[in-house]
């Protein structure tokens, strides 16, 4: 896909996101991997609003290279595509509902998404939480490298959900899965919820294992 397809993408889906109100504001951001670096939203832009034109052109060490200037939470970017060769995208929200559960005292910080429904399963997986960071700080990169080679998908504490993909349309779809799930647990919070038996997901994953 050309880097001008890939604009036009990013345009797309951070316009639909913030349309159907799955981010506010200027929060929330995307990267995409080139062969030859990455482009990521601009720092204090809207995802509704994008120019396809200024989005931040970085080379491949993550340097500027032309657009506006790039968003301050790359460092959760980066740590994603270190660890996950394959990566192609990531995205970052602060959607309602997956940020409430990021708020929670009481959510098993290994494993915070339980496995509800099949697609979750299929295609977010294991969803951990990272501890608070003051966003943008260099402080999260660490704690994302420790989790990002055996996780697509996690949650910051007290912040917001953020998903790698193989492509742009990967991502985006994860998260909005993570963010349906999120929400099917806080509407069930009080209670009792069946969730599927291992073999079902042992089976989801033999089917669909999320690479
Ligand atoms: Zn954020």
């Amino acid at each position: 896909m050309s880097e001008e397809q890939l604009r036009n993408d990013i345009v797309k889906w951070g316009r639909s996101l913030f349309e159907r109100g799955l981010t506010a504001g200027s929060s929330g951001n995307i990267s995409v991997r080139l062969e030859d670096g990455y482009l990521t939203t601009p720092t204090n832009s809207c995802l509704g609003f994008l120019d396809p034109d200024r989005l931040s052109r970085l080379d491949v060490e993550g340097r500027p290279v032309s657009g506006d200037a790039p968003t301050k939470e790359l460092p959760l970017h980066f740590a994603f595509y270190e660890q996950r060769p394959k990566a192609r995208a990531v995205v970052h929200l602060h959607s309602a509902y997956a940020t409430a559960l990021s708020c929670l005292s009481d959510v098993d910080v290994t494993d915070a998404i339980p496995p509800i429904t099949p697609y979750v399963v299929m295609r977010v997986g294991r969803v951990p939480v990272v501890a608070y960071t003051r966003p943008g700080s260099p402080d999260i990169k660490p704690l994302i490298q420790k989790i990002a080679g055996d996780h697509a998908a996690a949650l910051l504490q007290n912040h917001g959900p953020i998903v790698a993909g193989n492509s742009l349309d990967t991502a985006v779809f994860a998260i909005e899965e993570l963010e349906e799930a999120a929400k099917l647990l806080i509407l069930t919070r009080s209670m009792s919820v069946r969730t599927l038996d291992p073999s079902a997901i042992a089976d989801l994953n033999q089917h669909f294992k999320l690479k």
